[in-house]
């Protein structure tokens, strides 16, 4: 029996593997940061016989609760991810599976590598439509990728998505693979309707180091990039300080920043209530992004989320509120779940990379009811 978790967004430490029915493992803490949840590693053990392994410092993770009806994906070929059971005691994580086949992988939600990402952003470039600007580096030294879909003009809108600032949530980029593949996708009507007076500036991963160093929340320095939107630098945060240098470049009308959810069974959206220069107009705007959702999928809805600031009380440090106060543009935080859709569960995969593809897809329609009045 082996255990490894060296690879590409891999994350464990392996404790003791002596025995197939006592396992003990642990999750590593993002570098520089007491942050940790991500896993994701590698059986190589017994096929027919039930392995038990005991994650045992879930207790002190960043999201104990997210723990609680939670099952762990697991995955033969690295391309299916089914739902394995887990059961979760306020301490330890106990995953029993049995393999069919000699080695298997396990992970907190259906990984997106780094290779795919790679390959996301050569496939987009392929569009006439797209063209795929390297705003700069990382502290590790990868590519920070942008994408901008449409050709930009002054009549037209900014219309500005960027995912997995916290890179252990990798459903976040497989909704921006699902919204990307409909807007490039040349026979569709939607799609074209928009890019006639829309430009989309889509940064589908905003941290490639987290997401290849296996962490939770943070990038290689343990720095949490949703807290570094009012003064990033690039000593810190070159991540933050490049999209914003090109946010202010372009303007922005619109701002969706797309994450996962560790506790809460549901999709839902947090908008900017709570900064200083709120308006009417943003509220309407935004109510009728949402019905739209509400009406074109049952996957989105918006009675479960977060508590809405109070007028003032934003925190600005959060991209959606700072980017909606500095450009004056509709934002929200769009989050997906780690678990399941409460509303729509699904045993065998619950919450999944294609249901994060479809949202992403049916987001373009939602995006496409409020286009025209995105600037009065
Ligand atoms: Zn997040």
């Amino acid at each position: 029996m082996f255990i490894t978790a060296q690879f590409d967004s891999g994350n464990i430490e392996v404790i003791e593997a002596n025995s197939v029915d006592n396992i003990q493992l642990a999750i590593r803490k993002d570098n520089q940061s007491d942050f940790y949840q991500w896993f994701h590693f590698k059986l190589y053990g017994e096929p027919g016989v039930e392995h038990v392994m005991t994650i045992t410092n879930a207790g002190t993770s960043a999201y104990p609760d997210g723990w609680k009806d939670y099952g762990a994906v697991a995955s033969y070929d690295r391309e299916n991810w089914f739902r394995v059971p887990t059961e979760y005691n306020g301490k330890e994580l106990v995953i029993r599976f049995a393999p069919d086949q000699e080695s298997v992988y396990f992970a907190y939600f259906a990984p997106y590598s780094y290779e795919r990402h790679q390959d996301l952003v050569q496939w987009a470039q392929q569009s006439i439509e797209c063209q795929h600007v390297l705003l700069g580096q990382t502290l590790d030294g990868r590519d920070m990728n942008l994408l901008v879909i449409g050709e930009p003009d002054d009549h037209k809108k900014a219309i500005w998505i960027t995912a997995r600032q916290h890179p252990g949530e990798s459903m976040a980029e497989w909704f921006v693979e699902g919204l990307l593949s409909r807007l490039l996708d040349d026979e569709d009507g939607t799609a074209r309707r928009l890019l006639e007076d829309n430009v989309f500036y889509v940064v589908p991963n905003m941290n490639p180091d987290g997401s290849v160093r296996g962490h939770l929340r943070t990038n290689a320095v343990g720095v949490n990039l949703n807290r570094e939107w009012a003064e990033p630098s690039l000593e810190r945060s070159p991540e933050v300080y490049l999209v914003l240098q090109a946010m202010a470049a372009s303007g922005v009308d619109l701002y969706l920043d797309i994450h996962g959810d560790e506790n809460l069974p549901y999709n839902f959206l947090a908008g900017s209530e709570g900064i200083p220069s709120y308006t009417e107009q943003m509220d309407k705007l935004g109510e009728q992004f949402k019905q739209t959702l509400l009406n074109i999928t049952p996957e989105f809805q918006s009675k479960f989320g977060y508590e809405v600031d109070k007028p003032g009380e934003a925190n600005l440090t959060v991209a959606s509120n700072a980017v909606a106060e500095r450009f004056n543009c509709l934002a929200f935080t769009l989050e997906m779940p780690f678990k399941d859709n409460a509303d729509l569960p699904d045993a065998d995969f619950g919450w999944s990379a294609n249901r994060s593809q479809q949202l992403g897809a049916d987001v373009l329609s939602a995006i496409y009811s409020i286009a025209k009045n995105l600037r009065d």
